[in-house]
């Protein structure tokens, strides 16, 4: 007979697992506790970000992860998965000066570096006409359509019979007995699988919160927006030289070369990153506050500082911002790129991908269904 699995959370992490879990052959019921999900995969920007993964078992998952999105774009069209690439741009030199040693770094060519003067960068992309030095570009870096992504997936999985979809479902108790493992929902309906993997997310309360209890996770929040439809297309997905900072893979290079961050962008450990949206719009951030208990509020300077990172990249207005969110991941403090609990056998919990977590998903779960086998 075939092993059923349950998936609590529809986020990326929940649905990645549902998928190669029916690919794999098991029956799936994947529970959600909203109707939609809300959470950080449907307000992140969609990228597919290589570029920025350290390098040895970071960047192999990365690595590998990146190869599953393929063949899930290929499939699933409506993800709007595109292989668009990245351009990190260099506004001085010591930001060029990291550029180029990125580009001699011994996996430079696993990660599809290139490195370009400007007018390269503009012959490829002409609505980056602004005043800059150059840029690398990242060819395995991709992207995705959060909007329209769980969705899509869902929506390929229901075609398969032996999947089944339950929202508004929020589990509340856990139990695991010999006939396997059983949750119960608030309302006090239960669902039961030989098999069982909790993606919460950032939710790391409610029945779970005695198995986060000193696990090496933060919650992180950060601020984006959408600007109104840029006439203009803009395949490359872009960064700035601020996010040369964050990103692993630089870690060992010349950063303290580098001239500081304006100080808003220090104060709020911002970098600019955009990608436009199909229907023309750019999503823009990002800002990260670490520091629980959480503002509630959006602040304009921040964006009044991307738009001007924008405009000197583009050298042309920076378009206007039409709508602003904000979201909340989790985040491995520890040196494991995730984090993964077994709780009782065949139940475990899987979180804190953190900023990089649309990225690997595919390949935590390929994880799970190794342990599975
Ligand atoms: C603003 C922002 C931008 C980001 N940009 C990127 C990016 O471009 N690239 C990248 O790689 N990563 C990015 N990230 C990180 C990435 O979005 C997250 O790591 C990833 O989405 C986490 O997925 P998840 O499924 O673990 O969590 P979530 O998306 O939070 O999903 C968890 C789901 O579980 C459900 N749930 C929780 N508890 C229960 C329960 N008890 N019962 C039932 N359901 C439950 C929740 O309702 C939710 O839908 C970004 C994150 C943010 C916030």
């Amino acid at each position: 007979m075939t092993s059923k699995v349950l998936v609590v959370g529809g986020g990326i992490i929940g649905t990645m697992h549902a998928y190669l879990a029916l690919e794999a052959g098991f029956s799936v019921v994947h529970c959600e506790r909203d109707a939609t999900p809300q959470s950080a995969s449907m307000r992140n920007f969609g990228l597919i970000w290589v570029s920025g993964r350290q390098s040895g078992k970071e960047l192999e998952v990365a690595l590998r992860a990146r190869e599953i999105w393929g063949e899930i774009g290929a499939k699933v069209p409506a993800t709007g998965f595109r292989a668009n690439g990245s351009l990190t741009i260099a506004r001085n030199q010591a930001e060029m000066q990291v550029l180029e040693e990125a580009n001699s770094m011994p996996d430079a060519v696993e990660r599809g570096f290139t490195l370009l003067t400007k007018e390269e960068t503009v012959a490829l992309e002409p609505v980056l006409a602004g005043d800059y030095i150059g840029a690398l570009r990242c060819t395995k870096d991709a992207a995705a359509e959060p909007k329209y992504l769980l969705s899509a997936m869902r929506e390929y999985l229901k075609t398969n019979d032996n999947y089944q979809w339950v929202p508004n479902f929020e589990v509340a108790d856990f139990t695991h007995n010999e006939s396997g493992n059983h949750v119960t929902d608030v309302k006090g309906m239960t669902l039961s699988g030989d098999l069982v993997v909790f993606c919460p997310g950032a939710f790391h309360k409610g029945f779970l919160a005695t198995y986060f209890v000193d696990a090496p996770l933060r919650r992180v929040r950060l601020q984006m927006a959408a600007t109104v439809s840029l006439p203009k297309k803009l395949g490359h997905s872009v960064a700035d030289g601020d996010s040369l900072r964050y990103y692993p893979a630089f870690k060992d290079l010349s950063l303290s070369a580098l001239p500081p961050q304006s100080s808003i962008a220090a104060e709020n450990f911002m970098q600019l990153l955009l990608v436009q949206r199909l229907d023309g719009s750019l999503t823009i951030g990002d800002t990260h506050e670490y520091v629980e208990p959480f503002g509630h509020e959006l602040f304009e300077d921040p964006y009044d500082h991307l738009r001007g990172v924008i405009s000197a990249i583009f050298g042309s207005s920076a378009p206007a911002i039409a709508r602003r969110w904000d979201g909340i991941y989790s985040q491995s403090t520890s040196s494991d790129i995730y984090f993964r609990k077994t709780i009782s056998p065949g139940a475990v919990v899987v979180t804190g991908g953190g900023g990089r977590g649309n990225t690997i998903s595919p390949a935590i779960a390929e994880e799970t269904m190794i342990q599975w086998r």
